[in-house]
């Protein structure tokens, strides 16, 4: 195997095997490996027309002590659970979804990076409605799909501050729709505004809230955080997908003695923080220097010498830590595979 661990993308690469489960007639089939990248569909599966299909994303890490972590898998599984019931989806069972991710690694043990590039194994969950439907109306049948492909750091120029933009012109979700689902049909909407912040500079977009786009609700595919006063302020919102991460982010930063608060965020608010940022599995901690208004031309800056805040470099040293093992897995995080 010819692996160069160190430039390693943030994209796919073939593995051994993937696990696939079939639920039929009330029941989940055993997950059974599979060495094909393929999947055969009936053309008229409910995946297909109308959407039904959900996702997961975890990252398991080689610490330096040489054993394989998984990160609370047991929560992707609640969500993923959760995001089946909100499309009418048949939830896959969460003892099994968590086996499912340890057998994954296993099966694949050998594309799991070594410790201290940055590199891990990203695993990705799936589910989709596979019966036919002509009508508009849930599947019968669902697939479970599980597969894993080692990624390198999803910036490629390390912790470094990025740049943001609002948007104002282009929604991601509906006010009651499904943007506390992890539902690909909410990243096809997010598409048009991502790919024209990135050909215009910037490395994702901040989406404001739909109904008064007067707060600040999701950043691209992450969560928003701010860090002002010895606070972590972090969005609550019904159309925000409620990040595992940010979760953690929210125990670690009380752990080391900040107040916590998860409210509402108004925009203007953004120029009073020390500092922001975004947050999701991919890169943990992705640190904001700018955040320009694409409508109004604000321009918010932070991090000024061009490294992230201080406060933002100890959390995320913190959850790396834990995650490879550095340091004392306090709050039981970890599953080791
Ligand atoms: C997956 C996702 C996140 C990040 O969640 P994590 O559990 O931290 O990976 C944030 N926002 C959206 C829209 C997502 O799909």
């Amino acid at each position: 195997m010819d692996i160069n661990w160190k430039s390693l993308p943030f994209g796919y690469v073939k593995t051994d095997y993937n696990l696939r489960s079939y639920f039929k007639d009330g029941t989940w089939s055993a997950p059974e490996a599979s060495a094909s990248e393929e999947i055969t569909l009936h053309i008229a599966a409910t995946c297909l027309h109308y959407g039904q299909e959900i996702f997961e994303g975890l990252k398991a890490f080689r610490g330096k002590d040489g054993k394989i972590r998984l990160f609370r898998p047991e929560e992707n599984g609640k969500r993923f659970a959760n995001s089946a019931k909100g499309l009418l989806m048949q939830p896959f069972p969460i003892e099994l979804f968590v086996e499912s991710c340890k057998k994954v690694v296993k099966l694949n043990e050998r594309f799991v990076p070594p410790y201290g590039d940055g590199a891990s194994l990203y695993i990705r969950p799936l589910l989709v409605g596979t019966s036919p439907q002509v009508g508009v109306s849930p599947a019968r049948e669902y697939m479970f799909l599980i597969f894993a492909t080692p990624v390198g750091p999803y910036f490629k120029e390390g912790f470094k501050p990025i740049k943001m933009q609002i948007v104002r012109d282009f929604d991601r979700v509906a006010p009651l729709g499904t943007g506390k689902f992890k539902a690909g049909g909410n990243y096809a909407a997010s598409l048009q505004a991502t790919e024209r912040g990135h050909d215009e500079g910037f490395s994702s977009v901040l989406f404001l809230d739909v109904k008064e786009k007067r707060y600040v609700d999701e950043a691209g595919p992450a969560n928003f955080f701010g860090i002002k006063n010895n606070t972590y302020v972090t969005p609550s919102s019904n159309t925000i997908l409620d990040s595992i991460t940010n979760m953690s982010l929210c125990q670690l930063a009380a752990d080391i003695g900040l107040k916590v608060e998860r409210r509402a965020i108004e925009v203007d608010e953004l120029g009073t923080f020390e500092e922001v940022g975004a947050c999701g599995t991919a890169a943990v901690i992705s640190p904001i220097g700018t955040i320009v208004d694409r409508e109004t031309g604000k321009v918010y800056e932070y991090c000024k010498d061009g490294n992230a805040g201080k406060i933002s470099t100890q959390l995320y040293n913190y959850l790396r830590q834990i995650q490879e093992g550095g340091t004392e897995d306090k709050f039981g995080w970890n599953t080791l595979v």
